[in-house]
């Protein structure tokens, strides 16, 4: 058997304590041991399916994702990193990663996660201000976050990644600069930076645009927090590497690189999607419809699921996802992949339109500091 590029894995666990005000992630209130139990079943068997499609394929990085995959018990945990160690061709120096809330880490947990071969959490902090904590209605509180990243370090983790948002209502500058100092000084390995984005379904939507007791944060204010963030990370001998994410030299995330750099991906669990062998799929997004494929030991995609996109759209997210990379994407891979000169697909005027935001370095085509500033309006031109 031949055992072509690497790839990546995504699992999904959408399951959470509670729902946060904000949240449109696929996760569910769950926190009933025998269920998550069950949920472990279900992906193992989906590991044994999926293993029959993609065989031959070599996977250097696993992602677990959701939801609050913490949540379900490290025992459940590790039966599922076993099998997926025991059925797919997994590389010895494989990043594997998991997602988790402060509230649910403790040590015996955060040791199983080790013994298991789990070598990176991510630690959805979001904030070490109490009060903007508890407006995000957060299960956990400034002290939980401190604790679970010492705790992390302490029991061994030594690639910890930690989630901060800004942008949210109420959140003054100083909360803001406060929280990044909070989360310097505890030293993460990598640092992911989101901005609140409002989603239509969540009750901070309904508070702004239904009931109208909350206003957005204006886009000045927006960019202002995250480019004093952006200063202080620097400063403290981080790379900004992405739009939204900085490291230690070294440290970047194997596993997020890849949806930036137009890599294959499988994702397990529902809602989960995947890009592998040229064709785009998604797990279905119901758990009970999840469980019924599994349980016939069907993949759990239906067949509208499958996406196809004309090769102009791949180009298109080819080129978006890849000037997410502070250092932009090789025009040389870009020509590769698709066997077309890239000026013949995309006018070269472009270059003197958006002159001091995109720009030429070496090989690669990549967006200046002014253009990561307005990214969407510059990716919007090659999609
Ligand atoms: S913990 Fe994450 S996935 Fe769960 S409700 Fe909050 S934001 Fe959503």
């Amino acid at each position: 058997m031949t055992i072509t590029s690497d790839i990546g894995l995504y699992i999904h666990v959408p399951f959470c304590i509670r729902k946060c005000r904000y949240c449109r992630f696929l996760s569910f209130t769950c926190s009933e041991n025998k269920l998550l139990a069950e949920y472990a079943d279900a992906l193992i068997r989906e590991i044994r399916i999926r293993y029959g499609e993609w065989p031959y394929r070599k996977i250097d990085s696993i992602y677990i994702g959701g939801g609050t995959p913490s949540i379900m018990p490290a025992e459940d945990m590790g039966r599922v990193v076993k099998e997926i160690k025991d059925n797919f061709f997994v590389s010895h120096d494989c990043e594997i990663t998991i997602e988790a809330n402060p509230a649910t880490i403790t040590e015996d947990k955060l040791k199983t996660y080790l013994d298991c071969g789990i070598n990176r959490i991510s630690i959805g902090v979001q904030s070490f201000d109490n009060a903007i904590l508890n407006f995000l209605g957060r299960v956990h509180d400034k002290n939980d976050a401190i604790s679970a990243v010492r705790l992390a370090k302490k029991t061994g983790f030594d690639n910890v990644n930690i989630d901060l948002m800004f942008g949210i209502p109420g959140q003054t500058m100083k909360m803001w600069r406060d929280s990044i100092r909070q989360c310097l000084f505890l030293r993460p390995e990598h640092i992911s930076l989101y901005s609140l984005q409002i989603e239509e379904g969540t009750p901070f939507y309904d508070m702004i645009y239904v009931d109208k007791v909350l206003s957005e944060v204006s886009e000045n204010v927006d960019r202002d927090m995250f480019s004093q963030a952006l200063m202080m990370m620097d400063d403290a001998g981080y790379h900004h590497y992405e739009i939204s994410n900085a490291s230690l030299p070294g440290f970047e995330s194997r596993h997020n690189l890849k949806y930036w750099s137009y890599n294959d991906y499988l994702g397990l669990g529902p809602g989960a999607s995947s890009f592998i062998g040229g064709q785009r799929f998604k797990n279905c997004e119901s758990v009970s419809e999840y469980l019924k494929f599994i349980k016939s030991g069907m993949p759990p995609v239906k067949p509208e699921k499958v996406e196809t996109y004309s090769e102009r759209e791949e180009m298109g997210i080819f080129v978006f996802t890849g000037l997410r990379k502070t250092e932009g994407f090789s025009i040389n891979d870009f020509e590769n992949t698709f066997k077309k000169d890239f000026f013949d697909v995309y006018d070269p005027s472009i270059l003197e339109k958006y002159k001091g935001f995109i720009e030429i370095d070496g090989l690669n085509l990549k967006l200046t500091e002014k253009g990561l500033d307005v990214s969407n309006k510059i990716m919007a031109e090659f999609v």
